[in-house]
């Protein structure tokens, strides 16, 4: 997040330390549902732990405060997580598996948390800055149903997080998904995919498959917006067994293992392909003020660009702008070949007219030459934090569209 002056040193320090930790972190991905009850905490658990079977490490952080349900499904309820030297010991339920509850923390698990927003928040900070986690591949968050809080907290600080939307497959749960869905749009996070999740049931006597709540929807809710779909869960008895157990997974072979399986097969694949697209990407743009990247678009006097051909950092030329006029830079910037625009600030307008453009924009950069910049984003270790010309922190002279 960028620092102002007036800005309390604690919020410096717990800033500093989201920012080493999110430095160590390859993907993150959020579970959203719209609904509550559609199997999303059941599905983050299930993705971790095929993720951690593979040799991925991963970290799954519940931060639906109100309603956790990791803790249970994975027979954590009422283990007390470890504080050792200021750092909160996530448990460890794998070798590659570390997760962090809030019921961790409670007294009795069954006591209700009456909290106001910005407790929440400053809550899910803490979770990011004060917990031992260790390098991650992949950070699982499950948030709570719904757009409030704790999915807002998380859009701001980590704008690189990617959602993964459970749904099961009738309207009125779909209803909520495009909610949730224009939730990612407003606060620019990108979409992993859908999960249809509660997707027909395999009678086990007769073998007959019957669409209990109807099947397709998920699937035709991603394809109207352009989104993959990652796969469809089967109503499966196992799965609840399994919960219920607090042994997470299905264990043994079931329709909803395999289902299971291959969701998390497609998205290790999307998300390898779209490395290997940044990797591939032929000319990167960085705005620049006084030589230095620019905090806001609006104020950039010059561009780096920087050639990339490889993966690897090729010649870097720096070029004058034409002057500022709603849609001129993002053109001109196509014309030279720019294909992604790493930014401090940039309004949400000036965003659309970039991703009208075919260029893809990552905001909330963080300050460093256009070499140091460039590199951290090819090892995908690139520091973003907050967009300082979003409309949440209104404070700032932006000047967006531009
Ligand atoms: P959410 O996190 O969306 O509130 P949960 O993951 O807690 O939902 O799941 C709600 C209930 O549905 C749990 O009892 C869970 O075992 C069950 N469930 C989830 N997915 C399936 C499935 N594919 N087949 C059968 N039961 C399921």
């Amino acid at each position: 997040m960028v620092s102002c002056a007036n800005q309390d040193p604690k919020d410096i320090a717990q800033d500093e330390k989201i920012g080493r930790f999110l430095g160590g972190v390859s993907n993150t991905l959020m579970f959203m549902s719209g609904k509550g009850g559609v199997g999303k905490s059941t599905t983050a658990v299930n993705v971790s732990l095929f993720l951690s079977d593979l040799g991925y490490r991963v970290g799954l952080l519940d931060i639906d405060i109100h309603g956790p349900s990791v803790a249970g499904l994975l027979g954590l309820k009422g283990m007390p997580l470890n504080i050792v030297n200021d750092k909160i010991q996530p448990f460890q339920v794998n070798d590659n598996l570390r997760v962090v509850t809030f019921q961790g923390f409670l007294n009795n698990p069954d006591q209700p948390i009456i909290w106001r927003g910005p407790v929440k928040m400053g809550v899910i900070l803490q979770l990011l800055a004060d917990v031992d986690w260790g390098e991650l591949d992949f950070l699982i968050i499950d948030s709570p149903p719904g757009t409030g809080d704790e999915p807002l907290t998380i859009a701001q600080r980590i704008p690189e997080c990617r959602a993964v939307i459970i749904t099961t497959p009738q309207e009125i749960a779909l209803a909520d998904v495009r909610k949730s869905l224009n939730f990612c749009k407003q606060t620019n996070i990108r979409i992993m995919g859908i999960i249809e999740n509660m997707s027909g049931f395999i009678c086990p006597s007769c073998g007959e498959r019957h669409d209990i709540f109807k099947s397709g929807g998920g699937e035709k809710t991603a394809a109207q917006w352009g989104i993959p779909f990652l796969g469809k869960i089967p109503i499966d008895p196992s799965v609840v067994e399994a919960g219920d157990q607090g042994c997470g997974i299905v264990k043994e072979s079931s329709p909803a293992k395999s289902s299971l399986e291959e969701i998390v097969q497609r998205i290790t694949a999307n998300l390898e392909n779209e490395i290997n697209g940044e990797k591939a990407a032929r000319k990167i743009g960085i705005p620049l003020a006084g030589g230095k990247l620019c905090s806001h678009f609006g104020h950039c006097e010059e561009f780096a660009l920087v050639s990339i051909a490889d993966g690897e950092i090729g010649e870097i030329t720096k070029r004058v702008p034409p002057p500022h006029e709603p849609g001129v830079i993002p053109a001109w910037l196509a014309e030279q070949g720019v294909d992604t625009v790493l930014a401090g600030g940039m309004g949400e307008k000036a965003q659309d007219i970039f991703r009208q453009k075919g260029i893809k924009v990552i905001c909330g950069v963080q300050g460093g030459s256009p070499r140091d910049i460039a590199a951290s984003f090819l090892q995908g270790t690139l520091l973003t934090g907050g967009n300082p010309c979003s409309h949440d922190e209104p404070g700032h002279q932006c000047h967006h569209g531009r």
